[in-house]
């Protein structure tokens, strides 16, 4: 208040107020300064001049709009959004785009909605080093003043995260190095391209979106890195607008490009696309951060093939108190059918026995879409992405396809680590008109484009595919970008990137599953939900919980749930192809494992028994078809 009172008696005499400006900016940079630097600092030291040190901690730089390359129905729009910067930033004169700034280091500028307010946590907690080395930072909000407890559950509400947490372990945090032993010394940044990362964002809170753009500062090859490409797909939070600007402006490589409304996460990425320049595109999610030597595996096997595209592992940042979970180090990426939607799996059989060590990217049929690199070349060639697609969903599926169909692969180098928040729910949906929707039409024109006569095979788990909820609109460009660039039909991907899949209705074995006991009766998974117990129920030939089908690996699958045996009986488990407890032998009409078959027992429940041939152990199916060669089973490695 005392300062706020000087500064106004001040205003009148323009000298008076200008030194006293002066002075207080060189106060705060001295506090900051020694704050930083002090003993005990928990800021990680900057490597390389990809940001050049001086910028980081108080920088005069230039806010301009960015290059741009085609398109001009959109531009930068800082003007309509509210400045909101702390005191030091309003030294800032401003003439036609261009900008000369003061930063105020580390913390982001203030009033930053939902900022905690720090005097008073910081009596609760210790929050020295909050979050360091990408550890978790909980806090009970019980113990917070009620004004602070509310901050907590609307920031928490408005970005399916807790962003109170986020705020406290603030916009930089050291990341420790997850890489497995030999990631260090397998990769070199030499010879390698150089990369254009696109980051599209909306809504996004400031702590994560900033954290990520500093741990790519911190934590990646300085040359590696042309430019960074923040994209503003038409947020509606005031302080994504300036107070983003004047941030970003100390970062000489990141410009940031606004939508002049929302486009939708593919159009957006292509709006980015179009400012970029490096020969590799790498896109990242708004919510990431990227752990030392992230790059140099993504990009190393791009250098020899341009048709290989790299998604990074995934590593699981908590939404509630931003803790890094480093996961498995092979996961594999999936669609799953009928619903299109992704997945995870352990690596098949087959894709075990192919790589040779520990260190060797994984192949994947498919990707999770937010985290990748690809070539410019086969990016253009693959024509990018659709256009007619709308906000999310389903273009991850449409790249996955389209990179295997037309000559290339997906890989994850495993030594590359990402971490992404995985939220609660989509905060932008609301924002969003349709969002509900467009991903179900984004999928129909996957269909109607990738996915020949297998296009039967998509649909609602339960209830078939109503022609109002399947709207893929004109998609004959996208069929003739497929015929110009040859791609292979979608038959080749699923018998060769693909050959495990569980497409119902069309397993090696497929239908109903009756057992000679009780001829009336079909085996019923009863619930997807896992850990349910399938039991004997009256044929409905509706499919749903009473259609099965055994995958080329053996695992017996309906409503892409497998029949898992456990504790001697059997449940219900998310199929992985890799545990030998899904895997299940058919013959003589017999459902084994070993001397173990499936039996229906005196109560009618179904469990495992010891084979004997029993009619209660005898099963039928409806259809039978020949095996895929390409699967490798558990049982052949
Ligand atoms: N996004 C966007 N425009 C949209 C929807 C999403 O730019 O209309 C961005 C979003 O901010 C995020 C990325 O696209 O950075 C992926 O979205 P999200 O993180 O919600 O997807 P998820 O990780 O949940 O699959
Ligand atoms: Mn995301």
């Amino acid at each position: 208040m005392f300062i706020l009172k000087m500064l106004s008696s001040f205003r009148r005499r323009r000298g008076v107020y200008f030194l006293t400006v002066v002075l207080l900016w060189v106060g705060v940079t001295y506090l900051m300064w020694t704050h930083l630097d002090g003993e005990g600092s928990s800021w990680p030291r900057i490597r390389g001049d990809f940001f050049p040190r001086e910028e980081y901690r108080i920088a005069t730089g230039r806010v301009g709009p960015a290059k741009r390359h085609g398109d001009n129905k959109v531009h930068k729009a800082y003007s309509s959004k509210k400045a909101g910067v702390g005191d030091v930033e309003r030294n800032v004169k401003d003439d036609a785009g261009n900008a000369t700034v003061v930063f105020r280091g580390d913390l982001p500028p203030e009033p930053m909605p939902n900022e905690p307010d720090f005097d008073v946590v910081r009596q609760l907690f210790n929050i020295t080093n909050a979050g360091d080395g990408g550890k978790a930072f909980k806090i009970d909000p019980q113990r917070l003043p009620p004004e602070e407890q509310m901050k907590y559950e609307t920031a928490f509400r408005k970005n399916a995260m807790n962003e109170y947490v986020s705020n406290i372990i603030g916009v930089r945090r050291r990341l420790r190095d997850p890489r497995l032993e030999g990631c260090a010394e397998r990769y070199s940044s030499a010879g390698l391209p150089q990369t254009s990362i696109i980051i599209c964002f909306v809504n996004e809170a400031w702590s994560t979106l900033l954290r990520l753009v500093h741990s790519i500062h911190d934590n990646t090859t300085p040359h590696l890195v042309k430019e960074v490409i923040l994209v503003d797909d038409g947020s509606s939070w005031d302080f994504l607008g300036r107070p983003l600007d004047v941030y970003m402006a100390r970062f000489p490589k990141v410009q940031i490009v606004r939508a002049t409304k929302g486009l939708g996460l593919m159009v957006a990425r292509t709006l980015g696309y179009n400012y970029t320049t490096a020969p590799v595109i790498t896109f990242l999610d708004s919510h990431c951060e990227c752990f030392p030597g992230w790059l140099e595996p993504l990009l190393t096997p791009l250098a020899t093939d341009p048709k290989v595209v790299t998604t990074p592992c995934i590593d699981s940042i908590d939404r509630n108190d931003f803790g890094i979970g480093v996961g498995p180090d092979v996961l594999v990426g999936v669609v799953e059918f009928p619903t299109l939607q992704f997945g995870w799996r352990l690596q098949p059989p087959r894709e075990k026995k192919r790589r040779k060590s520990k260190l060797e990217p994984v192949r994947s049929p498919a990707m999770a879409g937010g985290l990748f690199s690809i070539t410019r070349e086969y990016f253009d060639l693959l024509g990018g992405f659709d256009p007619g697609m709308k906000i999310w969903g389903g273009e991850n599926i449409e790249m996955s396809f389209k990179i295997w169909m037309c000559g290339g692969r997906i890989e994850t180098p495993i030594c590359s680590r990402v971490g992404h928040v995985f939220h609660s729910h989509s905060s932008y949906r609301g924002l969003r008109e349709g969002a509900f929707v467009a991903g179900e039409a984004n999928n129909a024109r996957v269909v109607e484009v990738w996915m020949d006569d297998y296009k039967k095979y998509y649909g609602h788990y339960r209830r078939p595919m109503s022609k109002k909820r399947y709207q893929p609109g004109d998609v004959s460009e996208r069929v003739m970008l497929r015929e110009r660039i040859r791609c292979k039909p979608f038959s080749w991907y699923i018998q060769n990137v693909y050959p495990e899949v569980a497409l119902p209705g069309d397993g090696v074995y497929s239908g109903e599953i009756r057992n000679e006991a009780f001829p009336k009766k079909c085996l019923d998974m009863m619930t997807s939900k896992e850990g349910g117990h399938p039991a004997m129920f009256d044929c409905h030939g509706q499919g749903g919980t009473q259609l099965f089908d055994m995958t080329d690996l053996d695992e017996i699958v309906s409503l892409n749930r497998c029949l898992a045996r456990v504790h001697g009986g059997v449940s219900n488990y998310k199929s992985n192809w890799a545990s030998r407890d899904h895997i299940w032998e058919y013959k003589d009409k017999l459902i084994r494992r070993h001397n173990n078959c499936l039996t229906v027992n005196a109560t009618q429940h179904v469990v495992m028994g010891e084979c004997s041939g029993k009619k209660s152990q005898q099963w039928t199916w409806n259809y039978h078809r020949p095996r895929r060669k390409t699967v490798l089973r558990i049982e052949e490695m």
